[in-house]
């Protein structure tokens, strides 16, 4: 058997060379497949591209026949190549005709070749074509060989990315590399957004793959990784996280593999083959992100996405860039894409000119999700690979109306969208111009429309909105965005700053709710099977009541001279409702102690969120002096279903007489105590959620601010008469007869009620 001729590096150089001539796309093509060939004493070497279509076309060969080139086409999945492409990773068979897979394609007069070598032409995990060497003999290819052909694949990669070979498709057949891609995820927050791709983690842009001096080149590698190891061995000994707060367990499992030898190994072989040190990171990479992508076991692929990230950080050590370009530079009309990102990073941004945001994972309650609903952007989450599948400066549309993503848009969709802004834009102003009338219904019933808020950047949405104040102050997100653990002192700073803001509409503080999905990255994480379940939120805050003392503290002193409204979260049992007051009581006992100015009144409340509390009812209204049922974790309890878990989020419905039933009862025994009952999850930010519950009888809710307008539109034209008559008697009907939402609808439409 006979091996390459030269080896790689021979082969590589020549490359180089060939890459710098003046000649056209396909005669560079052509070039790149002979050498190929002839370095690997192949008698075919073929190149195949894949297409918008999703089919491989034949690009160019050495030993099939020359007229194929161009005319064969091959779906994704047929044959080997097929194989290869949709696998990405190589294969190598010695005969190739005994393969299942294999298809025969006369016009290429390819019978007569036995063994087989195909790779996938790689970029960013995502196969852009595929590269193939055949021999008549049955031959085995080396593991070199195989590694060899890889390493070749990658300049080819840089000429697919570069557009060169755009030049050479038919309209409708150009290189799947910049198409135009619809891609569909879970909606993480409302709106529409146009603009241009940035990076958040901006991949390290490779100009220079080939070496000139693979010696030198192991040099660069060797002193990158010592550089990185020494860089993670600090952030772990000093514990605390660069770049927004990355979780200590994230940078141990980083230093793990930055310690790791077949890691080390393989980018080490790749540098021997001839790359430069950053291609040799970029090859190993990029086969990593191509198992990620593949990987359907969710401990594995976190595990191969924090390999990734760790890749980058050496890219940029290698490449000597130390930190992520700057942010505060960014462009107009930008769209964020990233993997994952903190809410911290991304209120790092400049919020002038950012526009929408898209993630790869992110739930509709993620910490970034509710940031970014704060801040007015468009998000859309769950989309695989996203940051691999666009370039930085790529044209796209985020609607976050419908969950959709727009890659590098045709003119229709782009002008569509562009009528879609205008529209919405129109109907702000209309929903602006309500902003000063009093939400009343049209039979005369008052609803409170108050906002859920938690960040300094969500005052301004009070006067914006016209709210009547804020229902639902979320105490965690300010622990959540913070770097470390926020004094007493800034506590009450921006609790202060609420009810300044606030003036006399008043505002509900909801004590920390941490655990569960809400982890703060510079509290030690306490693992649990079910942290949904477990110890999170009050269970905490008594079972280790400094935290929640403090807090208190800051929310006493903050309100001296003004009404107070507390609340807590996740509260099951009555009894632990009278521990948490009970906290109240002593600040109260040692502010006053120590003569500081007390709040004219404080009003203890609690979150209805727990489905125990819906048999303690009575007992529990006797003793607070409010309630507000947090529907997004009463429905996750009710029906055993993680709000976070996108499988299940479709499969209930809140708008049902299940739900419904509770919730009304929580109304009704609500007014029999003379305590008001307000609801501040998502349901009510919905207007066909909120016409439910202003029939079923509530008269307080709480929303995301970008919700008010609609849903006060919606409640000013209701009669709540008319709708309790054609809704009420359907609650009573047996379950699954009737389709509440569908008789909600109904109603809407008949009373031209805009949902
Ligand atoms: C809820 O559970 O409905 C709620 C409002 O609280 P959070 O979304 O913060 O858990
Ligand atoms: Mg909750």
């Amino acid at each position: 058997m006979r091996g390459a001729l030269g080896g790689p590096r021979v082969l590589l150089r020549r490359l180089r060379e060939v890459m710098a001539e003046p000649v056209s796309a396909q005669e560079r093509l052509d070039k790149i497949v002979v050498l190929i060939a002839a370095n690997m004493v192949a008698e075919v070497c073929s190149v195949y591209v894949l297409r918008i279509d999703n089919t491989l076309e034949l690009y160019a060969t050495e030993g099939l026949k020359r007229e194929a080139v161009h005319q064969t086409v091959m779906s994704r999945d047929e044959g080997l190549v097929g194989l290869v492409a949709s696998e990405a990773k190589p294969i190598n068979l010695s005969d190739a005709q005994n393969h299942p897979a294999f298809s025969f394609r006369p016009e290429t007069g390819e019978e007569i070749y036995h063994a087989f070598l195909g790779v996938p032409i790689l970029r960013a995990g995502n196969t852009l074509g595929v590269l193939v060497v055949q021999n008549t003999a049955r031959r085995t290819y080396t593991e070199e060989e195989e590694e060899a052909l890889q390493t070749t694949a990658m300049v080819v990669a840089e000429m697919i990315a570069s557009g060169e070979l755009s030049s050479l498709a038919r309209p409708g057949a150009e290189p799947a590399i910049r198409h135009t891609q619809q891609l569909t995820g879970a909606i993480l927050s409302d709106g529409i957004a146009l603009g241009h791709v940035v990076l958040h983690e901006p991949r390290v842009v490779i100009t220079n793959v080939i070496a000139d001096d693979v010696p030198k080149e192991l040099k660069r590698l060797e002193s990158a990784i010592a550089t990185l190891r020494a860089d993670l061995d600090r952030l772990v000994e000093h514990g605390d996280g660069i770049e927004g707060g990355e979780h200590r367990d994230v940078l141990e499992a980083y230093r793990m593999f930055g310690y790791d030898q077949g890691w080390l190994h393989k980018m080490r072989e790749a540098v021997m083959t001839g790359l430069t040190a950053e291609a040799g990171v970029e090859r190993v990479q990029s086969d990593t992100r191509a198992r990620m992508l593949r990987a359907s076991d969710p401990y594995l692929r976190d595990r191969l996405h924090d390999l990734d990230d760790l890749a980058n950080r050496l890219m940029r050590v290698v490449m000597g860039q130390d930190h992520a370009p700057s942010r505060d530079q960014l462009p107009e009309n930008a769209i964020l894409v990233a993997r994952s990102m903190g809410p911290a990073a991304l209120l790092d941004y400049d919020r002038k000119r950012l526009r929408g945001l898209v993630l790869e994972e992110g739930g509709p309650n993620s910490h970034v999700s509710i940031v970014a609903r704060a801040l007015g952007i468009p998000a859309v989450g769950e989309i695989p690979n996203a940051a691999g599948l666009v370039e930085q400066g790529d044209a796209i549309i985020v609607d976050g109306t419908a969950g959709h993503v727009h890659l590098r848009p045709p003119p229709d969709i782009e002008s569509a969208y562009v009528e879609r802004v205008k529209l919405r834009a129109r109907r702000q102003a209309q929903y602006h111009a309500l902003r000063d009338r009093p939400c009343i219904t049209r039979d005369g019933h008052k609803i409170d429309l108050m906002i859920n808020a938690g960040l300094v950047i969500d005052l301004p949405h009070i006067e914006e909105t016209g709210a009547s104040g804020i229902g639902l102050f979320r105490t965690e997100l300010q622990f959540m965005v913070s770097p470390s653990l926020p004094r007493t002192g800034e506590q009450l700073s921006l609790y202060r700053a609420v009810l300044d803001a606030a003036g006399k509409r008043p505002v509900t503080f909801r004590t920390l709710d941490i655990g569960g999905d809400k982890v703060l990255p510079y509290l030690h994480k306490v693992e649990e099977e079910n942290p949904a379940l477990g110890w999170r939120a009050i269970r905490l805050g008594l079972d280790r009541p400094g935290l929640l003392r403090s807090q208190i503290r800051a929310m006493l002193r903050a309100a001296g001279g003004r009404v107070l409204r507390v609340m807590f979260p996740m509260i099951a049992m009555v009894e632990e409702f009278d521990k948490a007051r009970e906290l109240v009581e002593m600040e109260l006992t040692h502010l006053r102690r120590h003569g500081y100015a007390l709040p004219e009144r404080v009003e203890v409340g609690t979150m209805v969120e727990v489905p125990s509390l819906l048999f303690q009812l009575d007992e529990l209204l006797e003793r607070v002096d409010f309630l507000s049922v947090g529907s997004n974790d009463l429905m996750q309890f009710l029906y055993a279903a993680d709000r976070g878990n996108s499988r299940v989020a479709g499969r209930f419905d809140a708008i049902s007489a299940p739900v419904l039933r509770a919730l009304r009862d929580i109304a009704v025994r609500g007014r029999k105590h003379g305590k008001p009952v307000a609801l501040c999850g998502e349901m009510a930010s919905q207007p066909i959620g909120a016409l439910a519950l202003a029939i079923i009888g509530y008269r307080a809710m709480s929303l995301s601010p970008s919700a008010v307008g609609p849903v006060k539109a919606l409640l000013l034209d209701l009669d709540v008469r008319k709708g309790e008559d054609a809704i009420l008697p359907l609650l009573d009907k047996p379950v699954g007869s009737v389709s509440i939402r569908g008789h909600l609808e109904k109603f809407a439409t008949a009373e031209g009620l805009q949902l």
